[in-house]
């Protein structure tokens, strides 16, 4: 007996079954926009294919993991050399050491790094590493910002939170937050000599994009030197995105920690922390943070990683962030054109998308232009058009290396269309 071809509604149904609303990451979930996802069976490049055999140009890219586009033969060619030798060992490997070598060769003022799998362990750990640096217990973080989903963090946070609307999640005790105080985007919070860190993402990407104003970025620096906090930057979208080395290095301010994710694994599951060096020698086994991972710095994970590094030559961000001026400038015309108000900010290669007269600076700005209720009839007028981006209003686009001026124009051509019909909608 031969089963019927699976289909996205068959796999959903399936998934909806054995997995919480069918999905691994709420993330992907399409219950902020309606609708059924699709179930990628392959991708290519700026490409993917569902399982119906559709094919999508994707700016989702695994929420920024991938940023040479997906399956790049020098990437999947490492992975298999990398397989080969072995998946883990629970001893240490070369790739670890090359990894943290090339990334603290980029990005001026991380001396020491450790390995981890996700962002959240990043962002999770570098926050004990404060905390247990300081002997402080606070921690300031902004709205709209997300650090991945550990119970201190998970307060005011953007991404899947936002886009499902809680202000924080059931699970997590108040006791957990109550060491955690949310201040608003691009202002300067005044902090007591009481804080351990400030973690900020350096772009904001998980509230739409909202970049720095001048001067936020400098005026937390200055902020936590008078009280005597570190400074986290969590660049786990803009890390070997935005720049060479980063938001650092692209603004010119230097945390004490960094966090990093998504684009130095390659696509696989691999984070990192990292800073200075008598910060970073306080965590185990030298100090007395601790802190461990039977996974952590896996070498598939860093052989995928050492091989994307390796092609993000400085010429590659002018032609990334060069793509993505136009596209934005393309996508904000079409708009335009089709009588919808919207905003596309443009920060290095990320690109957002607000609804509304003026620009975005902050998370109430963002929950506005998310309000506005187009965001979901212009996500499935693309998704229609063969374009996917994020099913929710909180995400960025990432484009890729692999999108080319054919994928931009049409690209924008269909966000044209997909605005004439939201429009309408509207009216
Ligand atoms: C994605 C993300 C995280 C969490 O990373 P995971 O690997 O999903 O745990 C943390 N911080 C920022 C800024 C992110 O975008």
């Amino acid at each position: 007996m031969t089963s019927p071809p699976a289909t996205n509604r068959s796999l959903f149904e399936r998934a909806c079954r054995v997995s919480p609303g069918g999905v691994n990451s709420p993330v992907r979930a399409f219950r902020a926009v309606g609708g059924t996802p699709y179930f990628v069976a392959r991708g290519e490049g700026a490409y993917v294919w569902d399982v119906e055999g559709t094919r999508y140009i994707d700016y989702v890219q695994s929420y920024g993991a991938s940023v040479l586009g997906h399956a790049h033969p020098k990437v999947i060619e490492a992975i298999r050399r990398a397989a080969g030798l072995g998946t883990t060992f629970g001893a240490p490997t070369e790739g670890e050491v090359l990894l943290a070598e090339t990334i603290c060769e980029r990005v001026p003022g991380c001396q020491v790094l450790r390995l981890v799998s996700s962002g959240t362990e990043a962002a999770m750990t570098a926050v004990r590493l404060a905390r247990g640096a300081t002997g402080r217990d606070r921690v300031v973080l902004f709205s709209g910002c997300y650090h991945g989903h550990s119970d201190a963090l998970l307060a005011g946070g953007g991404s899947g939170v936002a886009t499902l609307g809680l202000p924080t999640s059931a699970g997590v005790p108040a006791g957990a937050v109550a060491e955690t105080l949310v201040a608003p985007y691009n202002r300067v919070p005044q902090i007591g000599r009481d804080v351990a860190a400030v973690i900020v993402e350096p772009v904001a990407a998980n509230m739409g994009l909202v970049p720095p104003e001048p001067g936020f970025l400098e005026g937390l620096r200055q902020e936590c030197d008078r009280a005597g906090a570190l400074l986290i930057f969590d660049e786990v979208i803009t890390g070997f995105r935005v720049g060479p080395g980063g938001a650092s290095r692209l603004f010119g301010v230097t945390p004490d920690l960094w966090c990093f994710g998504k684009v130095i694994g390659g696509g696989l599951p691999l984070a990192a922390f990292g800073g200075r060096r008598d910060i970073m020698e306080q965590l185990a086994p030298l100090g007395p943070v601790y802190q461990a991972g039977t996974l952590s710095g896996n070498p598939v994970a860093t052989a995928a990683g050492l091989a994307v590094l390796s092609l993000l030559e400085d010429a590659a961000y002018k032609e990334l962030s060069a793509w993505a001026g136009r596209f934005g400038a393309g996508l904000a015309a079409a708009a335009q054109e089709a009588g919808l108000a919207v905003q596309v900010p443009v920060a290095g290669p990320l690109v957002g998308i607000f609804f509304g007269p003026s620009a975005v600076t902050d998370y109430e700005g963002a929950r506005l232009s998310a309000s506005s209720g187009l965001y979901p009839a212009l996500m499935r007028g693309l998704l229609e058009r063969g374009i996917a981006i994020a099913p929710g209003p909180y995400e960025v686009l990432f484009p890729s290396l692999a999108h080319t001026g054919a994928d931009l124009e049409r690209t924008v051509e269909a966000f044209g269309e997909a605005a004439r019909a939201a429009v309408r909608g509207a009216a």
